[in-house]
């Protein structure tokens, strides 16, 4: 029998266990204790567990799957994870410190199946959506490696590693409340967000599913002739469609909306682009992301360059709404956007 991964049962499914197991209710809370705070893996060193709890859980659960293929460390601090499944497929997974943030950009697939023309994840194809376990675990692996290196945690989390974190929407969903729950990792709703590339029924059903989390959505084009020749996905769901969904989300949730756009040289970053950005951000409650190309798998996608970046953002300043520009960070170890991917579809 395969065993369960602990880290996926919520406190009532754990309390039920430790029921089963003849244990009382109370036991489940001990058990998030050790996970999510202690970092515990090792069923054995969780000390207040009475023996035949420790050993039903060894029989039957674990709370560590992924094993570690690669670290690799960029100059600017940046660290990226290549995890292994039980399976044998390789997923990553991207810490980024700041001063004052450990932001941790975490998969929610292996690879990715939206073909988008700039993003190196595309090349892998779909392999299959991470479980509700494997995605919690980047959290607490990380959050491990950290307690070790300087006690810090992991403070921020962005689903914008591999993948199109609505395609596993309830896996994500339910991932969002542990890293949110005060008996999980106790961070800020403000501080997990999801970043999807315009899938507009998801969006809908996002927005009743998870309202109270951050959600960035991949605009990449001012227009639909732009943005179908970057993305497939806006051939099945417009401009309008997205837009749409858009502003029933910020009605819905009441939250202010994220609005990504990649900045390709001679094609997404031309001032007739800024101008249509501007018009559609300024009609919305949202800020724009302005993230410039990290270099990819396709020669004629070049970045801008910085007198081309400024003009650009020129343009949208003269608008009422918020622009940041998103800095790279571990593009010489291929962990920036867009950079994630692993050549071999199956490790033997
Ligand atoms: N799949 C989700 C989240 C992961 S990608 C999504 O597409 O939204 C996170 C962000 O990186 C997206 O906004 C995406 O458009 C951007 N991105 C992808 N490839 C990139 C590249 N080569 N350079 C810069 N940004 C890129
Ligand atoms: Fe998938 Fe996002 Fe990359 Fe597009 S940009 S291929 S949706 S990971």
């Amino acid at each position: 029998m395969p065993k369960f991964h602990l880290l996926s049962l919520g406190l009532d499914a754990l309390g039920d266990f430790a029921v089963e197991t003849g244990e009382p209710r109370y036991r489940g809370r001990q058990l998030r204790e050790w996970m999510f705070r202690h970092l515990e893996t090792d069923f054995r060193r969780m000390s207040n567990l009475p023996q035949k709890l420790v050993e039903s859980l060894e029989e039957k659960a674990t709370v560590s799957t992924l094993r570690e293929r690669s670290r690799q460390d960029s100059v600017d601090g940046t660290r990226k994870w290549a995890l292994e499944t039980q399976d044998g497929h390789v997923f990553e997974t991207v810490l980024i410190p700041t001063e004052s943030r450990r932001s941790l950009c975490v998969s929610s697939q292996i690879g990715c199946a939206m073909g988008c023309t700039f993003c190196r994840t595309a090349t892998m194809g779909f392999i299959r959506n991470l479980t509700l376990g494997e995605i919690l675990e980047q959290v607490l692996w990380v959050n491990r490696f950290l307690q070790d290196l300087d006690g810090s945690r992991v403070s921020n989390v962005i689903f914008m590693g591999m993948g199109e974190p609505l395609h596993n929407l309830e896996n994500v969903a339910l991932a969002c409340e542990a890293l949110n729950a005060e008996n999980g990792f106790g961070i800020g709703k403000d501080r997990i967000t999801v970043s999807t590339s315009g899938i507009v029924p998801k969006i809908l059903e996002w927005a009743r599913r998870a309202p109270n989390f951050k959600l960035a959505i991949s605009l990449n084009g001012s227009n639909d002739t732009l943005r179908s020749s970057l993305m497939p996905v806006n051939r099945r769901w417009n401009i309008e469609a997205l837009l749409d969904a858009a502003d029933e989300y910020i009605q819905i949730t009441g939250q202010k909306l994220t609005f990504e756009y990649i900045l390709i040289r001679n094609r997404t970053c031309v001032p007739e682009a800024a101008v249509e950005l501007k018009r559609i951000a300024s009609q919305r409650n949202c800020k724009i992301n302005l993230i410039p190309l990290n270099r990819g798998e396709d020669p004629e996608l070049q970045a801008p360059s910085e007198e081309e970046i400024q003009a650009f953002e020129s343009i949208l300043r003269q608008g009422d709404f918020e622009v940041l520009r998103r800095r790279p960070r571990g593009p010489d170890i291929l962990a920036a956007c867009g950079q994630l991917a692993i050549p071999l579809k199956k490790v033997a």
